[in-house]
Order: C-alpha cells, then sequence, then structure tokens
C-alpha cells in the first residue's frame, strides 16, 4: 500500500511495457501476475474499527464467569462475512476461543495476534456511565475492556481485515487469536489452546500481545515506545501451619495461627536483594536514551549504579521500578479458625510472590524457607510459570523500529520488563518469541485509562491512530 511510493510503481509498470515490447507476446496464459494490494481507505476503516469496538464492548464478558463465548462469535460472525478462515473452539461451556488465520505463501513463518476477550469485574456503584453500553463521550469511548484489551483485540482485528480487503501477497500467515480466561491465569483459554492445537499456529515465529507502554511527555512529544520481551513470574504460594486444636480458653503459643502469624511477619520484614537479570538491564539501558544527561548515565551502567545507596533508594521510591528490580510479596489471603474459641488445627495464608525474569522457583522457595525458619510451616506452589525471555534483536522489533521512526521521529525503542504477567508465557514455551506492544500512544489526559478501575475509556483519537499504526507494523512484516 503506501509502503511503495507511487514512483516505484511507475517504474515498475515502465519495466513491464518494455518487457512487453521486446518480448511482443503478452503475460504468459494461465499465469496471471499478482494483484496490486487493493488501497485501504482509512478514514472509513478507522471509523469501521470504532464501530467495531463499540459493538464489543457491548458484550458482557466479566471473568467470573467469562461467557467468552459470545466474543468469539462475535469475530466469527465477521470472518464469516469477510471469507476469513477460522474456527470457533468452547473447551469448557461457555468459554470460547476463536482462532482466525489469513495464510501467507509460506516463504516466513507466521506472526500471531493475540488478544484475550474476558474482562474483570466492575462495580456499577462507582461508574458514572453503563459499562457495557458503549458510550462514546466527550472524544473517548466508554466501557468494561476499553483498555484492558477490548481496544488492542480490536486493533488486531481490524489488522486482518485490511490484509484480507488488500488481497495483498503475504510472506508470513497471520494468526489472529481471541482467548478465555486471561484475567484469571488463562487456563481454560490461551493455556488450553497452546496445549491442545499448537498444529493452528503453524510454527510461528512471533506474537503480538498486550503488555507494552509509551511513553508521551505533556507537550505531545513521543519519548519512547515500547515493545516488551518479558514479564515478572508469579509464584503464587500456600503457607501452612498445624499444631494442637483446642479451647481458646487456654492459649497456646505454638498455636498454628500463631505460628502462622510469626512466618508472615518475618516475610513482612524481609526485603529481598536487588536482581538485575539480562533482561532487566537491557531495560534500562534503552531507557536511559529517553533520559536528560544528568540521569541517563545511572541508567545506562544499572549495576554499578545500584550500589550506590542513595541511588538505589531514589530509584526504589518509584514502585513500578522497584517491583522489577527485586522478587516481591504481597499476602492476600489467610484462614483459620472459623469460631472465636477454638484453636484451629491448621491455619493458611496465601501470598502472592513475583520473581524478576531469570529466577528459579526452586530458589526462591528455599530463600523463603531460610527467612521463615520454621520447620512446622510447609509452603505449596498454587501457581508459577517459567520465568522467559524473548530476543530483542529480531525481525519483529525491526518492524516496529522502521514504522515507529517514521511515525515518530526520534522515538527511542524501550524494551520494558512488564510487572504483572499476561498469557505470553504459554507460548514463549512453544518457542514463539512474545511482545507486549501497545500501538496507542498519546499523553495520559488523551489516552483514556481506569484499567481494571472505573469508567474505564480510551481516547477515540488514539485509538483511531493506533488502528492504522498496528496495521503498518503487522503489514511491514509480512509483505
Ligand atoms: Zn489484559
Amino acid at each position: 500500500m503506501e509502503k511503495n511510493p507511487g514512483h516505484f510503481k511507475q517504474l515498475f509498470s515502465a519495466f513491464l511495457i518494455l518487457l512487453f515490447v521486446l518480448s511482443g507476446s503478452a503475460e504468459p496464459a494461465g499465469n496471471p501476475k499478482p494483484k496490486d494490494p487493493v488501497a485501504i481507505n482509512w478514514e472509513d476503516l478507522q471509523q469501521e474499527a470504532v464501530d467495531l469496538l463499540v459493538q464489543y464492548l457491548r458484550i458482557d464478558t466479566t471473568n467470573p464467569p467469562g461467557n467468552e463465548i459470545k466474543a468469539a462469535g462475535f469475530f466469527a460472525e465477521i470472518c464469516k462475512r469477510e471469507g476469513i478462515e477460522h474456527r470457533v473452539f468452547e473447551p469448557f461451556p461457555g468459554r470460547g476461543i476463536l482462532w482466525a488465520r489469513i495464510k501467507g505463501d509460506g516463504s516466513r513463518r507466521p506472526v500471531i495476534l493475540l488478544n484475550h476477550t474476558d474482562v474483570v469485574p466492575h462495580s456499577p456503584d462507582y461508574w458514572t456511565v453503563d459499562a457495557f453500553g458503549g458510550l462514546i463521550k466527550d472524544g473517548f469511548i466508554y466501557g468494561r475492556g476499553a483498555i484492558d484489551m477490548k481496544s488492542l483485540g480490536m486493533a488486531q482485528f481490524v489488522t486482518m481485515l485490511a490484509l484480507k480487503r488488500s488481497k495483498a501477497l503475504l510472506k508470513r500467515d497471520v494468526i489472529f487469536l481471541a482467548t478465555a480466561d486471561e484475567e484469571a491465569g488463562g487456563r481454560v483459554g490461551a493455556g488450553w489452546f497452546a496445549e491442545n492445537h499448537a498444529e493452528l499456529l503453524g510454527n510461528a515465529e512471533y506474537l503480538f500481545n498486550e503488555g507494552g507502554s509509551n511513553q508521551v511527555d505533556s507537550n505531545g512529544r513521543v519519548l519512547s515506545i515500547g515493545v516488551g520481551p518479558s514479564e515478572k513470574t508469579p509464584a503464587w504460594l500456600r503457607l501452612t501451619a498445624t499444631g494442637l486444636a483446642g479451647h481458646a480458653s487456654i492459649p497456646n503459643p505454638a498455636s498454628s495461627v500463631n505460628r502462622l502469624i510469626r512466618a508472615l511477619n518475618k516475610l513482612l520484614d524481609y526485603s529481598p536483594p536487588v536482581r538485575i537479570t539480562p533482561v532487566v538491564e537491557q531495560s534500562f539501558k534503552a531507557m536511559a536514551k529517553t533520559l536528560p544527561p544528568d540521569q541517563a548515565p545511572f541508567f545506562e551502567n544499572i549495576r554499578e549504579s545500584l550500589k550506590n545507596p542513595d541511588f538505589l533508594r531514589k530509584l526504589e521510591s518509584d514502585p513500578a521500578l522497584k517491583a522489577v528490580t527485586r522478587n516481591t510479596i504481597s499476602i492476600t489471603i489467610l484462614e483459620g479458625s472459623n469460631k472465636i474459641n477454638i484453636i484451629p488445627p491448621v491455619a493458611s495464608a496465601e501470598i502472592d510472590t513475583r520473581l524478576v525474569p531469570g529466577e528459579k522457583l526452586g530458589d526462591w522457595i528455599n530463600e523463603l524457607k531460610n527467612v521463615i525458619r520454621d520447620e512446622g510451616i510447609k509452603i505449596d506452589t498454587i501457581l508459577a510459570f517459567e520465568a522467559n525471555a524473548s530476543p530483542v534483536e529480531t525481525d519483529l522489533v525491526a518492524a516496529v523500529k522502521r514504522v515507529s521512526n517514521k511515525r515518530y521521529p526520534g522515538a527511542v525503542i524501550t524494551y520494558p520488563v512488564l510487572a504483572g504477567f499476561t498469557d505470553s508465557h504459554y507460548f514463549r514455551k512453544l518457542g514463539v518469541n512474545c511482545y507486549g506492544f501497545s500501538p496507542f500512544v498519546a499523553g495520559q489526559r488523551d489516552l483514556g485509562g481506569g484499567f481494571h478501575g472505573n469508567d474505564e475509556k480510551i481516547g477515540k483519537q488514539p485509538y483511531m491512530d493506533g488502528v492504522r499504526y498496528f496495521f503498518e507494523i503487522v503489514d511491514n512484516m509480512v509483505r
């Protein structure tokens, strides 16, 4: 499309005419030349993208229970209309997954556009608009999922529509995968699909997912575009203490509850050491390029800088930066007796710990055991993944750079490590290089917000711009 400058096209047709004159014959019959891609009317397509997002936001896919089959059906209907190859899966009642594909010529490996269709619950009392109304007001599109992540899912889908309608010849298959259950760990969504239908991923090389972040200053200047190669990994643990049960009128210092509280106290007082693994180091190095000259050198050489306690304190006053420099511990669930005058035989706590990418679960559990120092406390793993990362010297990152350099000259490409986690780990495990990337680029005020909160909304303009930006990157990779 617009990637091919007009004069190149003219040269090309001049060359064809010359060929025609030289050979004195028409093109060989039965072997038609590839059609020129059909030009995309972006104004129309961006408006269509807004309409489609509004319809998508009106589908209630609150997880639990999810009901993502409705979202899968919504995408399937459009695929059918557009003639896009697709399949719907319902691994568990009501939990739907849509897979769609536009075939390439197979000369390069496929790229996957991954998104989840479920959204987190909302509290209607704190919303000023209907969370599933699809309202557009004052330049914002409102609805649960407007940020996380129906907008990005729709931007990915519009890329499918544009590729299909343009009839362009692709080097790679482009696979759109809209999954269930991400907000609850993805086991009946992306996890199920990766385990049961890896053959439909065609040995994919790349995957785009949520989890990107961009930086725009207050004057609207784009400082950085983030391509996230890694994320912290959850290690959700259950601590169980046992002891003699009894009547609360006779206190027992070694009771299950008392032992558990002592253990948790030690964890509260414990500050896991700073751990700068290679992916984290790479993320700070890239970030340094966005900083003023008096700060940049500190981030450029983060290992050395962190030996300086003043710098460490300053860095860690930002909770987000602190979270990527250490493993973290949050105590979230407590369970003891269900009656005030009974000392229970068992007490337990669930703790949400997160590991810096590159850390090993076994080492971490041993570290916690050393902190607790009580053989009577059992530690079980509720949920944990391998903390994996994707390289940044890849065609995907190069495509993001090429397109972004034109769109946002001067913006630096950064490689942030996400403090939360997404479904990417299921696919990294299969050997796919996965990246968190958001095509929505705007200052805080214009971008919207309400991620997992109230009045979730996305700016209409950044959304429309992002739809096109995302297409340009994928187009750049596959043609
Ligand atoms: Zn999400």
